[in-house]
């Protein structure tokens, strides 16, 4: 049988550092556990717009769909601030997550032990925290018509338009409910339906796929704002969070912090599964292109490294390999292996991006 095909796209800033780190990774599956990609690369974001004009190219396009998972680093940066909104780097990604349909978006905030006492939280609050919040990535306010700065009587109005769909909430509700059922069996929905009419409708639409078809889940809603008041004082009373794009993207940063630092968040971009059952699947850091710090070898490699954990277990079905590539990034931690923006207060010598896959790779 062929091998799976995995596209890389770097991007900008950080991205291609840290995912170097993750290149040598999955060299060493190939050597080591005879676990075999084939791996292409190509451009998005600014790297893109410098080479073809264009954020994203339609070849590009065309490949990341073709492509059994897609592992993208970050986009962006302040050399593309000026650029006109359909050129930025930002629409590259956009674009990948609404062609290849990624509507369910999976970002996990979970603590690893050797790093509670860094949380902005008390660690007893996140020791153990291992939550999971699905974001909708395809519609939402980032996609509602109308949008535009238009003329209104002698001044100008930028407007965006929040819109939800009754299947487009479904199927991201579902896909939180297949989750809870693989994890605690506890879904928390979170919307504005006290001030918003596609947050009625999400409470509405949620509630009966899960009277429908997923009763045995134990299901709560909140209002957003409340959510992420509760996410800072007591975390651990969540499991999986579903919600919708702006505030899933709001929340997940959020609970970020609880972790310690975005240097340290996977996730994985899921949309329906293809004829061979595998879902399209794109998987990326959370964190940004990071420009403060590009170049410098500072970098954090961790995020994009359990990044590439999540594709061997939701697109490869290694389970297993996955956990021990995770279990690797666990031990370095406990050894005391950090990056800098995973330093203490106290301080130490942090170790460099590369430092940090050498010794995971050791692990
Ligand atoms: P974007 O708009 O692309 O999401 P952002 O403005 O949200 O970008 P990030 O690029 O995510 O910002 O960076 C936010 C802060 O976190 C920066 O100070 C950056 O240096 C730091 N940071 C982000 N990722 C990492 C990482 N992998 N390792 C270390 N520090 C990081
Ligand atoms: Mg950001």
């Amino acid at each position: 049988m062929a091998n799976p095909t995995l596209l890389i796209l770097a991007g900008d800033g950080i991205g291609p550092e840290v995912m170097n780190e993750v290149t040598r990774i999955i060299d060493w599956f190939g050597e080591k556990r005879d676990l075999k990609f084939d791996v292409e690369h190509d451009l998005v974001g600014g790297a893109a717009y410098d080479a073809h004009g264009t954020p994203l190219h339609d070849d590009t396009m065309a490949r990341a769909l073709e492509a059994d998972a897609v592992l993208l680093g970050a986009v962006g940066g302040p050399k593309y601030d000026d650029l006109d909104f359909s050129l930025k780097p930002e629409r590259g990604l956009l674009r990948l997550r609404k062609e290849m349909d990624l509507f369910s978006n999976l970002r996990p905030a979970q603590c690893f032990d050797a790093l509670a006492d860094f949380s902005s939280l008390k660690p007893e609050l996140v020791a153990g925290l291992d939550i999971m919040i699905v974001r909708e990535l395809t519609s939402g306010v980032y996609f509602g018509e109308p949008r535009g700065i238009f003329e209104e009587g002698n001044e100008r109005v930028g407007v965006n338009t929040q819109r939800y769909t009754e299947s487009e909430i479904d199927r991201v509700a579902r896909s939180a409910f297949e989750l809870a059922r693989k994890r605690n069996n506890k879904v928390c929905s979170m919307e504005k339906a006290n001030v918003m009419e596609s947050g009625i409708l999400w409470r509405e639409v949620v509630q009966k796929v899960h009277d429908e078809d997923y009763p045995d889940v134990e299901l709560s809603h909140m209002y957003a704002d409340n959510g992420a008041m509760q996410l800072v004082r007591a975390p651990k009373q969540f499991d999986v969070i579903v919600t919708d794009n702006l505030f899933g993207d709001i929340l997940s940063d959020c609970a970020a912090m609880l972790t310690g630092s975005l240097g340290m968040l996977p996730s994985a971009s899921l949309g329906a599964p293809n004829a061979d059952g595998r879902p399209k699947a794109m998987y990326e850091p959370v964190h940004g292109s990071a420009p403060d710090i590009t170049g410098q070898g500072k970098a954090n490699p961790i995020a994009c490294i359990l990044s590439f954990a999540m594709a061997l277990r939701y697109s490869f079905d290694h389970g297993d390999e996955a956990t021990r590539l995770e279990k690797a990034v666990e031990k370095v931690l406990a050894d005391g292996a950090r990056t800098a923006d995973l330093m203490g207060p106290e301080g130490g010598t942090p170790i460099s991006t590369t430092e940090m896959g050498d010794v995971i790779l050791a692990a």
